[in-house]
Formats: C-alpha cells, structure tokens, sequence
C-alpha cells in the first residue's frame, strides 16, 4: 500500500531521536508502488532523501523535502550450487533479521555483521562492517531504481566500488537511486573470521566454532559496549577511523608510544578514533543532553532532548580538538541533512 504523509515527525524513524519533521514522507511496500511514488514526485522540485532504518543519519533542523520510504521485504533463494547460494533481500528487510535468517539456514559470510541496526537497502551504501568483515565481501549484486528517471540498474559488485566505510552510493550516485534489492552469495561451508578483538574469547565460553556460536558472540560483545538506541539515542560511530600515511602515525606515536594501530595497506595505518577522541580528552564528555558514550567515545549519544544541530555542534568540537592535538581530520560517517 502506498503511503503519502505531509508535515510529519520524522524522529520515530531515526534511531537518534533528535526532534525533526520532513515536508512530505513516502511509503512504499512493493515495487511497482515505489515507481508510481517516484512519477507522483517526478516533476517536484524538493530534494528527496531514502530512509531506511534511520540509524546512520542526523537531521539537523526540518526537512522541507521527501523522504522515500522503500519498505519492500520479501527474501527469495536465487539460486545455490554446492558451495554457495544466492539469496536476495528486498530493501526493507531487517538487517539482523535477514543475518539471523541465514546463520540458521547454516550460510554464512554475514555473521560478523550481527546486530547492526537499519535496512538491507543502506548495508551497501556504506559498504557495513564489523569484526573483520566487510558486506562487500558478500554482494553480489544491487538493484536500484534511478529516482529522477524510473530505470533499473543491476549494480556489479564492481560498478559499486566499495572501499572502507565506502561506495558509489555516497559519492555520484547520493541521492539519485532508491536501492530495491541486494543479492548476498553466501557460503555453505564458511571459514569464520574470530581473530578480532574480543570474538575468539567469546566463542570459546560459548564452545564450538559454529556459524551461529560466531554470532552469539558478537551479539554478547555489541550489547555489553554498545548504547541501545531503543535507551540512548545514536547512530552508531560517528567518525570513521582514519588511515594515515605512516610519517603521521610515527609522529603520533613518538609522543604516544601506546597508540593502537593496524595496518591499512602499503605506507598506511589506520588508528582508532575512539582513541584519538579518548586521548583527546572527549570520552565520557557531556554538553547539556549530548555526549560521548563512556564506553565507546565514537558513539555520541542523545541523552534526551537534544537537537540534531547541538549534536553535530559537539562533534565539530571534537573535531576540531582531534585536529589541534593530531593534526588528523576526522571524516564524519553519519550522514547529516
Ligand atoms: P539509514 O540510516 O536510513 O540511511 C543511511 C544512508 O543510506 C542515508 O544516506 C540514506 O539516504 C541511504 N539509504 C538508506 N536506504 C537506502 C536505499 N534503499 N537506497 C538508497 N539509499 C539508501 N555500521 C557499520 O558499518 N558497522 C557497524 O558495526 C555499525 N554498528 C552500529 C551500531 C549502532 C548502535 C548504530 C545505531 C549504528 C551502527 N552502524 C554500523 C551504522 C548503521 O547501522 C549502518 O550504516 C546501517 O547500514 C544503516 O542502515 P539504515 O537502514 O538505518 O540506513
Ligand atoms: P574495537 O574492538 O574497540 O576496535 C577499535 C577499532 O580498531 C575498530 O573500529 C577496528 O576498526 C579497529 N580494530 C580492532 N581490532 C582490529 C583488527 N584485529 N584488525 C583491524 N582493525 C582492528 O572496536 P569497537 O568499537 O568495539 O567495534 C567493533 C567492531 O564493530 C568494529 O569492526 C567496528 O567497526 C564495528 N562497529 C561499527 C560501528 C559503526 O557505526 N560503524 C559501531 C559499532 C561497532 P574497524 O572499524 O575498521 O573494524
């Protein structure tokens, strides 16, 4: 059923609560509705924007646009041989639901990626990641209807040019397609990936090395470190962690022989933001309702009733400190409107 809302609260739809209302909303739950949704809008000047599940976003002040609304959700094997199988998602399923599914189907690739809030339509948008695995790895294809024309497009796993946190997504193709489906190749015989932070420690009290126990492991470690949107408002990480030229890091870690590190290609290194943010002096850090979560400080949380503005307010401040003592520049991940 198409749905076509004016002046609405968009706050229920984004996982950082901040007060926000959008011009027009647009809901759509099959295809042939979502193009009738984008002719009915086709000649209107307004920006428009694609909502997912809201948990990788912050409006900063109302939005006199549309927001496109693709709650499609059906799921359907493809096809499989006897390695793999090919299971497409519409964009309006669930992104853990849709892990869970396939950790109890035994196909694996997507484990690690358990309990990241939002929509299958977003995972290739910023290309998710988690634990030493990246969606990317996975994607076989995605299906996206062009919003100002109406034509499909098979995105390759190529034409999509995935990188860290990364896609064409966010660069020419911004705003101008609604993603419809993603087609995952998944693996009937998974090699599981536990050698990240706390996971193989995990696994061990929960017993085997099962796709499922990886799974259960990941989601005990998220839920432990991790604000729950439902509790505090926030949309994950808010910076990226930056990769930087080896001089840089050398220089940094002259006067901070502790800092933590991993190699991000040749004469690369990416360091944690948390840890240029902690060192900094922002973890834990609180102005009115928002603030660096204790114990995560990428994660800036909405401790009540604050504005989006006030948010992105907080972060240019840290920002700017990371700046002053490390001469890094921190790349927003969330993406602000
Ligand atoms: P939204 O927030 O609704 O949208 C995000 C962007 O994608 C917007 O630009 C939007 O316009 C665009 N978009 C959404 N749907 C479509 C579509 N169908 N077609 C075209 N464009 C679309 N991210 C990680 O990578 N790894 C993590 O481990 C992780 N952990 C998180 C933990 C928490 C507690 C939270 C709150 C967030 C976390 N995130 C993480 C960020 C976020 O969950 C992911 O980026 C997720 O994929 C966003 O999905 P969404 O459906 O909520 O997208
Ligand atoms: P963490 O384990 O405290 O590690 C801090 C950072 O160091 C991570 O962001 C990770 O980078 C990097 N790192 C840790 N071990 C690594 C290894 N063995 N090899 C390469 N890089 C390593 O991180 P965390 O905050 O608890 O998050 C755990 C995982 O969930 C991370 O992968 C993180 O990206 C993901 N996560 C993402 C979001 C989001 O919104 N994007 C929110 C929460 C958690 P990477 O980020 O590159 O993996």
């Amino acid at each position: 059923m198409i749905t076509i809302e004016e002046c609405i609260s968009l706050t229920p739809y984004t996982t950082f609560g901040v007060p926000v209302s959008v011009r027009f909303f647009a809901e759509a739950t099959t295809f042939s509705e979502l193009a009738m949704i984008l002719n009915i809008f086709k000649e209107n000047p307004l920006p428009k924007v694609v909502l997912g599940g809201g948990s990788n976003l912050l409006f900063t002040e109302d939005f006199n646009g549309i927001v496109v609304y693709p709650n499609l959700i059906d799921i359907v094997v493809e096809r499989f041989d006897e390695d793999h199988v090919w299971v497409k998602a519409e964009a309006g399923v669930n992104w853990d639901a849709f892990v869970g599914l396939c950790v109890q189907m035994g196909w694996g690739g997507i484990e690690n990626l358990s309990l990241i809030p939002g929509n299958v339509g977003a995972c290739p948008v910023q290309n998710i990641g988690a634990y030493g695995v990246e969606v990317k790895d996975v994607i076989d294809k995605v299906e996206a209807i062009e919003m100002a024309t109406g034509e499909v497009h098979a995105f390759t796993n190529d034409e999509c040019r995935f990188s860290y946190r990364d896609s064409i997504f966010k660069h020419e193709a911004k705003d101008r397609y609604v993603i419809v489906a993603v087609t995952f190749k998944l693996n009937k015989h998974p090699e599981l990936k536990i050698k990240y932070a706390d996971v193989e420690e995990e696994v061990r009290q929960l017993g085997s090395l099962t796709v499922e126990n990886v799974r259960r492991a990941i989601i005990r470690i998220r839920k432990r470190k991790l604000p729950d949107p439902e509790h505090y408002g926030n949309a994950g990480s808010f910076f990226k962690n930056p990769i930087v030229p080896q001089r840089t890091y050398r220089a940094i870690k002259e006067a901070f022989p502790e800092i933590p590190s991993y190699p991000a290609g040749e004469g690369r290194v990416k360091i944690p933001a948390a840890w240029l943010i902690e060192t900094a002096g922002w973890k834990g850090k609180r102005e009115g309702d928002v603030g660096s979560y204790p114990s995560q400080p990428l994660v800036l949380v909405n401790y009540g009733k604050a504005t989006g503005a006030e948010v992105l307010q907080f972060a240019k401040s840290i920002k700017q400190s990371v700046k002053e003592q490390f001469d890094i520049d921190l790349e927003m991940e969330v993406n602000v409107f």
